[in-house]
């Protein structure tokens, strides 16, 4: 009799412990999607934090993202971790930027998608359609295009409906959705990007200069009227050689440069060398390959860009 017991005793924990397991797993997916639909969040994977962020503003509730390359880590060039090689296999779709900022199509997001073997169809480049602005190497005969098309807010708009369209036709359903944050999205970058100018425009004609270590700022110079310098072109190169820095110090001297700027990603010592010799001041920090930490005002592209704004023309009306 009390062996029975001891048994029905058993049974009924396991019964418990059964139920109690299930349960979870309902309240982990009702967290996935929203109340009263029936629809399961789409997965997919974003090559480095600005897709991240914009694949969120966009996708909302009905979208995971899990972004590759971590803050701190250089987009340019990465090996992908086993968890990354996972969601990118059971992905829903893959966004990268392009532009050559993942190394082309030789490059690590290319080797990536030839390993899970994601059909072309579920691979979106968030650049599609931006006009490539190029760097030329040290000896001039070579050309290579810039992929830091996203720091200008213009440009910014591009990669938002590129986002919206390709979520579209990968969950067709949430179109309606995915076009309503997106719509806002634009209009909060229009926004900046008369900001942008309207900052710039603060600014005496001869000190709209803006001195970054490596030349990420093209397309947003180029697009608002600053001159740019630079101590290299991209950041697979050599960064900061003697060479380097010596062209650098005498652009800062020849233009009469106010203040020089480092970025948030890049080793310092080189910028701080050129502010040695020149005795021209590091003034702050702008965000170039990535977003700032959680928690900072550039956390989010939006917030980003606006930093960014208000760090350069803070530093160019002192
Ligand atoms: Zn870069």
């Amino acid at each position: 009799m009390r062996n029975v017991w001891k048994v029905s005793l058993l049974s009924i924990l396991a019964v418990l412990f059964l139920a109690a397991c299930s349960g979870d797993d309902e309240a982990k997916d009702s967290t996935e999607t929203k109340e009263g639909t029936n629809d399961e969040a789409i997965q997919v994977v974003a090559t480095f934090s600005i897709i991240h962020d914009i694949l969120q503003e966009v996708g909302g509730e009905h979208v995971d993202v899990h972004s590759m390359v971590p803050i701190g880590t250089d987009p340019h060039e990465y090996e992908p971790l086993p968890e990354d090689i996972k969601k990118a296999t059971d992905a829903d779709a893959l966004f990268y930027n392009g532009l050559n900022l993942e190394g082309g199509k030789d490059g690590w997001f290319f080797k990536l998608v030839d390993t899970v073997g994601q059909k072309e169809e579920n691979i979106f480049e968030v650049m599609e359609g931006v006009e490539p602005m190029y760097l030329s190497s040290d000896d001039g005969t070579e050309e290579e295009i810039n992929p830091h098309a996203f720091l200008s807010p213009a440009v910014g708009m591009q990669m938002v409906e590129n986002v919206v369209a390709g979520l579209v036709e990968i969950d067709p359903d949430n179109k309606a959705y995915y076009e309503e944050n997106g719509a806002a999205f634009l209009e909060e970058l229009e926004e900046i990007d008369a900001l942008y100018e309207e900052k710039i425009n603060e600014i005496d004609e001869d000190k709209r200069i803006l001195v970054t270590s490596e030349r990420a700022f093209q397309y947003m110079t180029d697009r608002y009227g600053l001159k740019e310098g630079y101590i290299w072109a991209i950041d697979t190169e050599e960064n900061g050689t003697p060479e380097q820095i010596k062209q650098l110090v005498n652009f800062v001297k020849e233009n009469d440069v106010p203040v020089l700027f480092v970025e948030s990603n890049v080793e310092k010592s080189p910028m701080e060398t050129v502010s040695k010799e020149t005795g021209v001041e590091i003034f702050g920090e702008v965000y170039s390959d990535e977003l700032g930490e959680a928690g900072s005002e550039g956390e989010t592209y939006t917030g980003f860009l606006r930093k960014n704004i208000e760090v350069i023309h803070a530093g160019l009306t002192k």
